[in-house]
């Protein structure tokens, strides 16, 4: 048995109007090649970035938000690489001093107990363009095919957009971990309006870096060779990209060999990580404080200020669940993994006007089941959280029980009805007529004498059995309250 020591990268675009150094517009998604560009993000020669008020604000408050310590005096340095999406020929990011650093996160541990993952640093740096590798579509006669066949082409609409690099502490242990800090992080930056959390449009990208280590290792604080996983187009792939890197270096060290320390990327069609190149020494980026940018200076007021300005974040939404609407930790937990969701079942509560537990309840066992995981699109569904505090109202005044209204819930998710009009329609309202279930129980109780007979001689757990023929005979839709009273007061007679 080896354990996992897993560190996360992520890059998150903020939501500014403009670039980080330009006035272009950072609205960028489907707009024509080359359409948002400016002498300044294609790196003409003689320009002179300025710095994007907002996206060092956004950054703060993310930074805030995950308990990060906030630099005065933090400064842009310059990345030197060369690619082609890359005009400058370098990547203007922060490297010694970042804007944010040493916070943490709450994520739910494999124990199920609240785990702390470190935040490392927080930072701002600059995207890149995006290159478009050409395949051959049309008929190679067709002279506009013959020009861009197998050509790169370059689409610089995303150079210079505000990035938000956010580097973990190698403090998770499993793909499941991994998965829960990313939920949490997207929650937070769409909670705070900073990202949009829109991981195919590329508005959220990261990279893993895993190694596998013995317990002896772990006890003289040693790690085992690292290796980085990129190509990750979902928080599932992020997942389960972890767990097949897991089984492979285990079995390569079970083999008596060494790990490489290579870049792995997920091939998502066949479910397993594939070598992209070796990493035999780190690059050398020759870092150096960016000459044209002046450091930032930010005053102790000013983060205050933001600090006070930020909006319910989930921890403190979970405990205000907890503490004002009693709900368990464990529903407040699962109703605020998304802010959609938390944002629905408050509207469902508000409408239904009785305990929120009950809602809560409702949300977390059925709802949950048919939306396949608290994480999925329930802003999807054409059930309005409205319908759902309806239908409950319909379970409280006995027209339906539990059971059926489980039905009716399907039902409603499945076709946007509202539950009065399903119940009437299948005539699923249950039979809390008295003279109409008496006569069932009767019928019953005739047709089993000996039952009868057992019961009445001390057997009472047969109650159980005859509740459970009534429901049969009933289709399920007896009013189980009454037909329990109906059959005791038989069988006791
Ligand atoms: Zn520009």
């Amino acid at each position: 048995m080896y354990q996992a020591v897993i560190g996360m990268e992520l890059h998150a675009q903020l939501l500014t109007q403009s670039k980080m150094f330009c006035g272009c517009s950072a609205d960028y998604w489907e707009a024509p090649p080359n359409s948002h560009v400016c002498p300044v993000c294609l790196a003409m020669p003689g320009v002179l970035p300025v710095i994007n008020a907002s996206a060092v604000e956004q950054t703060v408050r993310a930074g805030l938000a995950l308990n990060c310590q906030i630099a005065p005096f933090s400064r842009f340095a310059r990345k030197n690489y060369h690619y082609p999406d890359l005009p400058k020929g370098y990547q203007i990011s922060q490297y010694e001093l970042p804007l944010c650093h040493d916070g943490w996160l709450l994520i739910e541990g494999d124990d199920g107990q609240p785990k702390r993952i470190g935040i490392r640093r927080a930072h701002l740096e600059e995207d890149t363009g995006k290159s478009i590798h050409v395949v051959p579509l049309g008929p190679v006669s067709d002279r506009a095919n013959r020009r861009t066949d197998g050509a790169t082409l370059i689409d610089l609409n995303r150079a210079g957009l505000p990035l938000l690099e956010i580097v973990t502490e190698a403090d998770m242990q499993s793909g499941e971990e991994a998965y829960r800090y990313l939920v949490k992080l997207r929650t937070i930056l769409r909670t705070l309006g900073v990202n949009s959390g829109d991981m195919e449009k590329g508005a959220m990208r990261c990279e893993v870096n895993l190694s596998l280590r013995t317990a002896q290792q772990a006890a003289a604080g040693q790690y085992g060779v690292k290796v980085e996983v990129k190509n990750l187009n979902s928080f599932k792939a992020v997942r389960d990209s972890i767990a097949f890197e897991i089984q492979r270096q285990t079995a390569v060290l079970d083999g008596g060999r060494a790990v490489r320390q290579v870049t792995m990327g997920w091939d998502e069609n066949r479910r397993c990580t594939v070598v992209q190149r070796s990493k035999e020494s780190s690059e050398d980026y020759r870092y150096f404080p960016e000459p044209d940018l002046p450091p930032l200076e930010l005053s102790r007021a000013w983060v205050e200020q933001v600090r006070a300005a930020l909006p319910e974040l989930p921890d403190a939404r979970a405990a205000r669940f907890v503490r004002d609407l009693e709900l368990t930790p464990r529903d407040a937990a699962l109703l605020t993994v998304e802010r959609a969701v938390a944002d629905w079942f408050e509207e469902a509560a508000a409408a239904y006007g009785g305990a929120a537990k009950e809602v809560a309840n409702w949300m977390t066992g059925q709802l949950f089941a048919l939306l396949k995981s608290e994480e999925g699109n329930i802003a999807s569904l054409p059930l309005q959280p409205a319908a759902l505090a309806e239908l409950i109202r319909l379970v409280d005044a006995g027209l339906i029980n539990r059971n059926t209204g489980k039905k009716v819930l399907e039902q409603m998710v499945a076709t946007g009805q509202p539950p009065a009009a399903i119940v009437e329609a299948q005539g699923l309202a249950q039979l809390s007529d008295e003279s109409g279930l008496a006569q069932v129980i009767d019928a019953l109780l005739a047709a089993n004498p000996g039952e009868v007979a057992k019961y009445r001689a001390g057997k009472t757990s047969l109650l159980g059995w005859f509740m459970g023929q009534v429901m049969k005979e009933t289709r399920g839709q007896a009013n189980p309250d009454l037909a329990r009273a109906l059959v005791l007061e038989r069988l006791e007679r």
